[in-house]
């Protein structure tokens, strides 16, 4: 510090010695003042000027120059600015191309889009599960290497869902999950992995269950018609009879689990395109749940409002299985004094609301969650009510399939609503049918 001020004293004094000869020699002190400070400013300027080149130039150390003022301070400061940000981007650099070798040394596919979707980087796994090459495909549009609508949907976020399956495009017999993790800057992360070992073994517990259940069948309307036949007999005793009545309740338990398990199968098998489906009658959904209740005495108290003029997009029996299974479990977990309210109607979103609300025991809230599992069947339920705990497993594979969403709200002692909300593209309507409400009773 005290070097630049020597320097710059030792400048000023050398202009004060020139100002005072010159001033000496021409008598005219006011010229000489003008003269001298001219020098100064020229030396001053030519100093400034160095240095901006220097900078422009990229404060290179090889092309620093030398001042002893406080320009050269100005350049040391600048030079360990550099020295210091160049650490730095080393160090980042290191660790980008450890974190690039690590992401690559990973089984799942990793590639990076930016905000236009153009691959900026992607991984060796990347060429054998979605064909991507690097550095040929570096910079162009993912949409234009894997051409698969469902994937552009969910890339474009108009999907809403976690993550989806597509076919490899190397190979369509390999399933690819793919998962898209959104990143600072618009930029995204897609993670890709081969999911084909898993579908396929799940396929063959599906099938597997599927075949068993279908071949039970048989057997079991066989012993279903030799209970029927017994029925009749006129020599059987009491306990004989106890115990008839006992194996044609289990033989009945026995066929609901099948016709459910038959069921769920077919709920999972695929999803459902936007455009797939019958149109199906709500009013028809209510002739089927009027048949499907006629076993239960207590069934006047279900009030039924099933507006004519309503259809949805989607599978009958599917549809169907969603209203039975709620309003039968409605029935079973509530006691018979209390009325039951059962409602198709449009939110002000043009989706169609199928609605089931009960005044009876309620679920627990940690329960909630648990319900829709398959074989799950609350504690007081398996000792108290028959069933084989698929019912909500099949209400919400059948939801997911027609892409509705299934909601359980409930307050124990109070209460529970169930609903399935059908997607406006799968809600249709005739406006020329009159909308009716109708007690059960009337049927
Ligand atoms: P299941 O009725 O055969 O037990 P579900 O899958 O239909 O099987 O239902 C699972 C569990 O959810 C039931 O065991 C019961 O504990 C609970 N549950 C379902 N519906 C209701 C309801 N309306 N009120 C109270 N609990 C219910």
């Amino acid at each position: 510090m005290l070097n630049i001020w020597s320097t710059e004293t030792t400048s000023l004094s050398i202009a004060a010695v020139v100002l005072v000869l010159l001033g000496l020699l021409s008598g005219n002190w006011f010229v000489a003042s003008l003269i001298t400070l001219g020098i100064y400013i020229f030396w001053l300027y030519r100093r400034m000027l160095k240095l901006e080149r220097w900078i422009r130039k990229g404060t290179r150390a090889s092309e620093v120059f030398e001042d002893k003022g406080f320009v050269g301070v100005i350049i040391r400061q600048l030079q360990q600015q550099k020295k210091i940000h160049n650490r730095r981007k080393r160090r980042t650099k290191k660790i980008l191309h450890q974190m690039k070798e690590n992401i690559s040394a990973l089984p799942d596919a990793t590639v990076l889009l930016n905000d236009e979707l153009r691959i900026e980087w992607c991984n060796d796994p990347a060429r054998y599960l979605l064909n991507l090459r690097s550095p040929q495909d570096l910079g162009n549009k993912l949409k234009n290497i894997i051409r698969d609508p469902s994937l552009l949907a969910y890339l474009e976020n108009s999907l809403g869902q976690e993550h989806i399956e597509i076919n490899s495009p190397l190979d369509p017999k390999i399933t690819v999950q793919v998962r898209k993790v959104s990143l600072a800057a618009n930029k995204s992360l897609l993670i890709a992995r081969n999911i084909s070992d898993q579908k396929q073994l799940q396929e063959s517990l599906k099938n597997f269950v599927a075949n068993a259940s279908h071949e039970l069948r048989s057997p079991l309307t066989v012993i279903w018609g030799h209970l029927e036949m017994l029925e009749g007999e006129q020599e059987i005793s009491e306990s004989g009879k106890r115990s008839l009545h006992i194996a044609q309740r289990q033989t009945e338990r026995m066929k609901e689990l099948i016709q459910d398990l038959l069921l769920l199968s077919q709920v999972e098998s695929y999803h459902l395109a936007i455009d797939e489906g019958d149109r199906v009658s709500i009013s028809e959904l209510k002739t089927g749940l009027l048949e499907a209740l006629e076993k239960y005495d207590d069934r006047h108290r279900v009030h039924l409002d099933f507006p004519a003029h309503l259809f949805i997009r989607g599978i009958n029996i599917e549809i169907q299985s969603i209203c039975i299974n709620l309003v039968e479990n409605a029935i079973k977990y509530s006691t018979p004094d209390k009325p039951i309210r059962v409602r198709w109607f449009e939110n002000s979103s043009a989706e169609y609301v199928f609605n089931v609300e009960d005044q009876g025991s309620g679920i627990a809230q940690e329960e909630i969650s648990q319900l829709t599992n398959r074989h799950y069947r609350g504690q007081k339920s398996r000792a108290e009510v028959s069933g084989s705990g698929l019912g909500l497993a099949i209400v919400q594979h059948a939801a997911n399939k027609h892409g509705a969403v299934f909601e359980i709200v409930s307050e124990p002692g109070k209460g529970s609503c169930f609903s399935v909300t059908f997607p406006s593209y799968r809600c249709l309507r005739d406006d020329r049918h009159i909308h009716t409400v109708s007690p059960l009773a009337n049927h």
